[in-house]
Order: structure tokens, then C-alpha cells, then sequence
């Protein structure tokens, strides 16, 4: 990867206005943040910033309002919550461009921290017109991006503002690239994946990009029956995509020509129901009942995964290995999920993980923290998995 610049290169920058593109798009109940955690990831920036003596002036957008004012979307709504998690006070400004911001701006001191409202109240920002990447570059003399995020939408305050300020990675965004690049950039080999999930279409181009990179690739979840049944055994009930047989034999194919061994499941654990406690029972793969679903990878598979992870030097996840929120479906993504723990507490394995149910899959497990890394990024982490180019990375490292 590029080098990008970082806050060690920002010196000398007390009474510097700089314009922080974060992500405070944070889940709310009855009103109020439900969760925080998105907010905490992104204060270390905004400390350093306020500390350093800057006029640190925060972008954000907050829900989809596609263009429009829509109350129960703005950020005034979450201004008390940023305080609250920085113990610092935050101004607000009711636009982030105009009169309000400009206003809202004059007013600073060295140090202070003000909220600009949702940027997708303008239509400028998702479309990143150039007249209102202007409007908002007018606001600052130096641009940091900590939304990693946000960073595989090239909207005005993730990408088009690096065109026109100095453009430099917050410290979030910064962890998280040197984590993907340690992932899937320049990784230790052998590079283990472990794809789950429920389905194989939502994850084609990953699987597509993931053989073409990694020694092995681990697949589970409902998606491994889609890639079971494409070798002519029969999944029963199991979530199926019969559709995407030839898919599933191509990614194999591909995976064949490229070098890296797929791993599938050789049991697994199936059920008459989808529910909690459902009489559940062990079958070898090719003996999955007609009336049964397979909930979860059986014993065996475990085993052969958890080898997998032994031998890895790196391990990139995303998805469960069963229907995890479900006991007992989750024993195979818990008992995988402890294991790549284990071996990255004991230094012997960089584990990187990320994308939609991933992160509760291994807080379910309790072991989030003792990963190398996990992403909350969701489409981003996913995006980069497909080995997309992310647009308000790429902008960052080419300056
Ligand atoms: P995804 O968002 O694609 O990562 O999928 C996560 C979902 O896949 C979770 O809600 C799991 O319950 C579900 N899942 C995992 N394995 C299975 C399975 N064998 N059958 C049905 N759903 C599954």
C-alpha cells in the first residue's frame, strides 16, 4: 500500500482550522445513542487534535436524509453523546456550510471541537459536486479523515475535500489500514480465510478475490452448502443457492489454478428446526437427512479448521461458521473463534476480522478483543475483502 500521511506529520497546527470527516453514525433508541462504541474509536483523534491546539471541526453524516432536512437525522441529536464520551465540550452549527458554519467557526478558540450537522442534507455531498466540496473546504485548512468506514463511498467529505486540502489518516483510519495491510497487503504466509455466512451471493467477488490471495480458504456457514451441493451431495433442507452451482465450482476452479486449498465441511450438525434448542443431531456431510437443515459445521470440521488456524501465520475472517445466535449452533464458530485467540495472545497468528455479523459473532464468543484486529466497518472491510479499490483511502495515499 502507499504510504498516506498520518497526525505524526501534522506539526505546528495550534490555531489551524482542520476539517475531521468521522463516522458518529451511531444506532439510537427512544432518542438516545444505543451504542457508543463508534464514537469512542474516533475520540482519540479529536483529543490529539483539540491537545495539539487546532480548531477541530467535525463532519459527519447521520442516516440516510438523501438530500433533505430530516429531524430525527440530525446531529444535534448526538452532539451530547460526543461530549459525554470526549468530557470535553462540542459546539454545534446548525449546517455544515453557509453562514452557520462560517458563524459557528469564527467563534473557536484553540482546542475547541465543534459538530457541523449532517452532511447529507446537502445532495453535494453524496453526488461530491464540486461546488459543495468548495463550500465545505472554505471551512478549513486542513483535512483529516478518520471515517475508514465511509471510505468506499467517494462522497465530498470522504473524498473530494482531499483535493483540496491537505489530506492526512486519523488515527482510526490509520490502524485500520496498517491492520488490512498486515491482513491481506503484506501478509505473514501462510494466510488462512474463513468465509461464513448465510449466503454465497452477497459474497461472490470476496470468495472470487480471497482465492486469488490467501493458502487456504475455510468456508462455512449456509454458504457451504451451496458449494456441498454443487458436488452433487444432497444438503437436504439446508440454505441452498442451487442457482449458483457453476459459480461455486468456478470459484473452486479458480481456487485449484491460484494454489489455495478449500476447506469445507466434512459434518455437520442439523436440526428439523430453525430454533434455539431444536433436537439437534451429528451427521457426516453426505448423510444430511431430506427432512434436516445443517445449522452448524459438526466436530470434524471444527477440528480441521482449528488446524488450518495452527498453521496459519495469518487469519482473515468474516462471517460465522453456523447459525451462531442460536444455541447450540454456535459451538463451531465459538470453539474457532477461541482457538485464533489462543494463537494470537500467544503471538503466533495476526488475526484480522470484520464485515456484518462478524464482530457480534466473536463478541458472542468473548474474544473480540483479543484479535489483532476487528473491524466494525461493514461495507468498507467487505469492499476491501473483494479487493476493491476504496476511494477515500486511495485519495489519501496519492498526495
Ligand atoms: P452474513 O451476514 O452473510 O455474514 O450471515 C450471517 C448469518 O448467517 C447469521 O445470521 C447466521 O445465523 C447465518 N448462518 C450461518 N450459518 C448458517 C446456516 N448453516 N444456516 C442458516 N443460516 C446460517
Amino acid at each position: 500500500m502507499p504510504a498516506f500521511k498520518t497526525l505524526d506529520d501534522l506539526t505546528d497546527i495550534a490555531g489551524k482550522r482542520v476539517l475531521v470527516r468521522v463516522d458518529l453514525n451511531v444506532p439510537m433508541a427512544d432518542g438516545k445513542v444505543s451504542d457508543t462504541t463508534r464514537i469512542e474509536r474516533v475520540a482519540p483523534t479529536i483529543l490529539e487534535l483539540s491537545d495539539k491546539g487546532a480548531k477541530v471541526i467535525l463532519l459527519a453524516h447521520f442516516g440516510r436524509p438523501k438530500g433533505e432536512r430530516v429531524a430525527d437525522q440530525s446531529l444535534s441529536l448526538i452532539a451530547s453523546a460526543v461530549e459525554e464520551v470526549l468530557d470535553q465540550h462540542v459546539r454545534f452549527a446548525d449546517d455544515c456550510i453557509g453562514q452557520p458554519a462560517a458563524d459557528a467557526i469564527a467563534k473557536m478558540q484553540n482546542g475547541d471541537i465543534l459538530l457541523l450537522e449532517n452532511t447529507r442534507f446537502h445532495k453535494g455531498e453524496e453526488k461530491n459536486t464540486p461546488d459543495f466540496t468548495a463550500e465545505l473546504a472554505k471551512n478549513g485548512d486542513i483535512y483529516v479523515n478518520d471515517a475508514f468506514s465511509a471510505a468506499h463511498r467517494a462522497h465530498a467529505s470522504t473524498e473530494g475535500l482531499a483535493h483540496h486540502l491537505p489530506a492526512y489518516a486519523g488515527r482510526t483510519m490509520q490502524a485500520e489500514l496498517e491492520a488490512l495491510e498486515q491482513g491481506l497487503g503484506q501478509p505473514k504466509r501462510p494466510v488462512v480465510a474463513i468465509v461464513g455466512g448465510a449466503k454465497v451471493s452477497t459474497k461472490i467477488d470476496l470468495l472470487s478475490n480471497l482465492v486469488t490471495k490467501v493458502d487456504a480458504l475455510v468456508i462455512g456457514g449456509g454458504m457451504a452448502n451451496t458449494f456441498i451441493a454443487a458436488q452433487g451431495i444432497d444438503v437436504g433442507k439446508s440454505l441452498c443457492e442451487h442457482d449458483l452451482a457453476d459459480t461455486a465450482r468456478s470459484i473452486m476452479e479458480t481456487a485449484k489454478t491460484a494454489g489455495c486449498a478449500i476447506v469445507l465441511p466434512v459434518d455437520g450438525v442439523v436440526a428439523r428446526e430453525f430454533k434455539a434448542n431444536a433436537a439437534d443431531e451429528t451427521v457426516e456431510i453426505n448423510a444430511i437427512p431430506s427432512d434436516a437443515m445443517m445449522l452448524d459445521v459438526g466436530p470434524k470440521s471444527v477440528a480441521l479448521v482449528n488446524d488450518w488456524i495452527s498453521k496459519a501465520s495469518t487469519l482473515v475472517w468474516n462471517g460465522p461458521l453456523g447459525a451462531f445466535e442460536i444455541a447450540p449452533f454456535d459451538t463451531a464458530t465459538v470453539s474457532a473463534a477461541k482457538h485464533a485467540a489462543e494463537r494470537t495472545r500467544d503471538g503466533k497468528l495476526v488475526s484480522v476480522a470484520g464485515g456484518g455479523d462478524t464482530v457480534s459473532a466473536l463478541n458472542h464468543a468473548g474474544v473480540a478483543d483479543d484479535f489483532s484486529y476487528v473491524s466494525t466497518a461493514g461495507g468498507a472491510f467487505l469492499e476491501w475483502m473483494e479487493g476493491k479499490e476504496l476511494p477515500g483511502v486511495s485519495v489519501l495515499t496519492k498526495g
